[in-house]
């Protein structure tokens, strides 16, 4: 939610609802896969949640205490993996539901991982460069009892980027006495990163958009686009459609929206972006965020924050398909009008589950010390992603379910049993 001064307010109602609708979903998707009441009991919250205080030494000679938290939701299948996000909205619920959320993404795509997440209380925007490291090392050393490559393995996420990760692995490495790569993915490539990383969660998106486009008689040739939100997610999807001869008539950030139904120019908005993913505040003729999702096209891409699409503005959506890129753009009630609506919405669960899956193959490299090319990657990540779309669709289909339904019996499933075969349930 963008506040009049620009900033970003968090409201906590909204991400407690965020929480329950994760849990109201698993749990109906417990119901329909038949597993009795003690499964959901085990799955609605993380096993394992740290929050910690971080004392860090500003510029100016200052003290500042930040928060941190890391959740981990479950690791009966293997080690936890999930991204570390540095917001001033972080919440603890917050980082309980995406740590659920990325339980069931590794289930989808079938990684031999659970769900973790972690964030810091913090605006990176207005932190320098030094501050933001000590806050990074911090935050490691806080939390290295629980973390580690067979324990949990951390990766960027909204307003982390590759330098914090090396400066994590850093500390880490120095905490381990080993040089772990393998502690945190999304690292840069001279430090054990992985070709493809930087632009997986953008290309598992666009294979998404291109299956879902192929099921509702869509060409991707001149399609209109829009995308909100212009980070690490959304810029690369931005100039991958327009690679792919789409139209991108819509972009925003934090501040504003740019509008042109003619399509904007990709290549130069992607040279003027800062760091932060922030591109409006060069122009004056902007739309609000609120317009931007509201404007008529072929396929939305929510790539920003949570809660953007809710039972206020699902009525006014006007696209033939949505693509998840963010985690819970939708609401349930949201994902409920749509669906009624005829729009085929694929899930953030789905949709967004090709970074973790390149996050993955960055860890296997890391340990077997032998590197992938871009190639290689690439052509393993579309096996994965088509698998997983067509899985979750013919899952929609004879279920007679919606696709985010359908997307946590798939992801719960491997959850579950292995929960089963340990003998916790
Ligand atoms: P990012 O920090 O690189 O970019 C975030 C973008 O959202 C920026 O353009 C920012 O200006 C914009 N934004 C922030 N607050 C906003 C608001 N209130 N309204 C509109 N726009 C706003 O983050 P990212 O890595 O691109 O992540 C975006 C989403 O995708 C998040 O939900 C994240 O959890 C999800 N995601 C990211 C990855 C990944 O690998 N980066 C993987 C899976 C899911």
């Amino acid at each position: 939610m963008v506040a009049e001064n620009g900033t970003e307010k968090t409201n906590q109602e909204e991400t407690n609802n965020v929480l329950k609708s994760t849990q109201t979903v698993i749990h109906k998707a417990l119901e329909k896969l038949g597993y009795p009441e003690e499964v959901y009991e085990l799955l609605k919250e993380p096993l394992r949640m740290m929050t910690v205080k971080i004392p860090i030494r500003m510029d100016d000679g200052s003290i500042k205490i930040f928060t941190g938290h890391r959740a981990q939701h479950n690791d009966a299948v293997g080690p936890t993996k999930g991204g570390i996000r540095f917001h001033p909205g972080v919440t603890e619920t917050e980082v309980k539901a995406l740590s659920i959320w990325m339980s069931l993404k590794c289930g989808i795509v079938d990684l031999p991982y659970g769900g973790g997440k972690g964030g810091i209380v913090c605006d990176p925007r207005d932190m320098s460069f030094r501050e933001l490291e000590r806050l990074s090392r911090g935050y490691v050393r806080a939390i290295s009892q629980i973390v580690g490559p067979t324990k949990d393995i951390p990766a960027p996420d909204v307003f982390t980027n590759s330098q914090i990760m090396a400066w994590m692995m850093d500390e880490y490495s120095r905490i381990d006495e080993f040089n772990s790569p393998g502690f945190i993915t999304g690292k840069p490539l001279v430090l054990g990163g992985s070709h493809g990383r930087d632009s997986a969660t953008a290309k598992g998106v666009t294979i998404c958009i291109r299956e879902a486009a192929k099921k509702k008689g869509i060409q991707i040739e001149g399609a209109r686009v829009v995308v909100q939100g212009f980070g690490n997610a959304g810029s690369y999807l931005s100039k991958f459609m327009h690679d792919a001869g789409a139209k991108v008539v819509g972009i925003s950030d934090a501040y504003g929206a740019l509008y042109d139904p003619n399509g904007l120019d990709i290549d130069y908005l992607l040279d003027r972006r800062d760091s932060f993913g922030t591109v409006t505040k060069l122009f004056n003729n902007t739309i609000s965020n609120k317009e931007l999702l509201e404007l008529e096209c072929d396929i939305l891409v929510p790539a920003a924050i949570e809660n953007q699409i809710t039972k206020d503005n699902a009525h006014d959506i006007r696209a033939k398909i949505v693509v998840e890129a963010a985690n819970g753009p939708t609401t349930l009630e949201a994902t409920e009008i749509l669906t009624d609506r005829g729009i085929l919405l694929v899930p953030d669960v789905l949709a967004s589950a090709g970074g973790v899956t390149v996050s993955y193959f960055e860890w296997v490299q890391n340990n077997q010390g032998y590197y992938w090319s871009e190639e290689e990657v690439e052509e393993k990540l579309e096996k994965i992603m088509v698998k997983s779309f067509n899985s979750i669709y013919d899952t929609a289909q004879t279920r007679r379910v919606d696709m985010r339904l359908a997307a946590y019996m798939v992801g719960v499933r491997k959850m579950a049993e292995a929960s089963r075969f340990r003998g916790w349930i």
